[in-house]
């Protein structure tokens, strides 16, 4: 379809204009992703626990959304991974060196019940699979910030896979097969 007649119908009405816009906005964390990418800021990953189901949220929002209750208790999680599903994209991110197609990931981190998204990189794009297990790549030390992309991206492990059963439930020691 061109651009004309994307915009008019057959009676040559418009039907739709296009309207780039810039959004400029400051994003307030609060309190519990706040705690979140302090840690973050030093290279380390965390959760919060939920007191009655157990599940370990990452990055915590300072509640349950299954119980309804607020979450305290911090977890220390690795920044080793599991695949839990994958797309690779064809479209480039503006303004970013990351040229296509690459794999944006649903990762689990060991000691989380939940995934965050992220990047994956230094793999063959047609071998990632759910259930692989993949580490955090970080940006020197002297760049991190209060960010998740203090993470470049996270590159594939020599390790077994872990069975899609299994992915959200493994402990924060790690994946022993
Ligand atoms: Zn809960």
């Amino acid at each position: 379809m061109s651009e004309r007649e994307s915009m008019y119908n057959e009676q040559g009405q418009v039907v739709g204009i296009k309207a780039p816009i810039y959004l400029k906005y400051n994003f307030t964390a609060g309190a519990a992703a706040a705690r979140f990418l302090q840690q973050v800021k030093k290279g380390v990953l965390t959760g919060q626990r939920c007191p009655k189901c157990q599940q370990v949220y990452t990055p915590p929002r300072g509640a349950c959304a299954a119980c309804g209750v607020a979450t305290e208790e911090e977890v220390r999680l690795s920044d080793k991974a599991t695949v839990q599903s994958f797309t690779i994209v064809s479209i480039p991110i503006p303004n970013n060196p990351i040229k296509p197609p690459y794999i944006i990931a649903n990762l689990v981190p060991d000691g989380a019940n939940i995934s965050f998204i992220h990047l994956m990189s230094e793999c063959v794009n047609e071998e990632v699979h759910i259930g692989q297990r993949v580490q955090a790549v970080w940006k020197p030390q002297e760049e991190w910030d209060y960010a998740m992309d203090n993470i470049r991206y996270f590159k594939p492990l020599d390790e077994p896979d872990v069975p899609p059963e299994k992915i959200g439930k493994i402990p924060v020691t790690g994946w022993e097969g």
